[in-house]
């Protein structure tokens, strides 16, 4: 059985895909969790506003204004935020570990 993907496009261009784990799940683009009800964003790329559990919500904490990032990119956004995560669990082995899995789900490959 192969991998259940869909295809984001955002509005200012960027495009992204999202992945569905075999639990049924669907896999947050920031942290890889599979924990969402339906995919983070819709095809035209507006968010669903889920808030996974690393606590990004979609279609708010990628709005340039609402992020207190600034940043104009979707991804940029994620990137900033899954950074963040990776800090914060460097010290704890069994969770950064479990984060790396779930990154890898989502085709983000970060050595150990
Ligand atoms: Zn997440």
């Amino acid at each position: 059985m192969g991998k259940i993907i869909k295809d984001v496009t955002f509005r200012n261009g960027e495009k992204a895909t999202m992945f569905k784990h075999a639990n049924g799940y669907w896999h947050c683009p920031v942290c890889g969790s599979p924990e969402l009800g339906s995919p983070a964003y819709l095809e035209d790329g507006s968010g669903s506003f889920q808030i996974c559990s690393c606590g990004f919500e979609f279609g708010f904490d990628d709005e340039p204004s609402a992020s207190g990032t600034k940043i104009d990119s979707v991804i940029g956004n994620w990137e900033v935020k899954r950074h963040r995560k990776l800090q914060y669990l460097s010290s704890k082995s069994d969770q950064y570990k479990e984060l790396l899995t779930n990154l890898r789900c989502i085709g983000i490959e970060l050595s150990t």
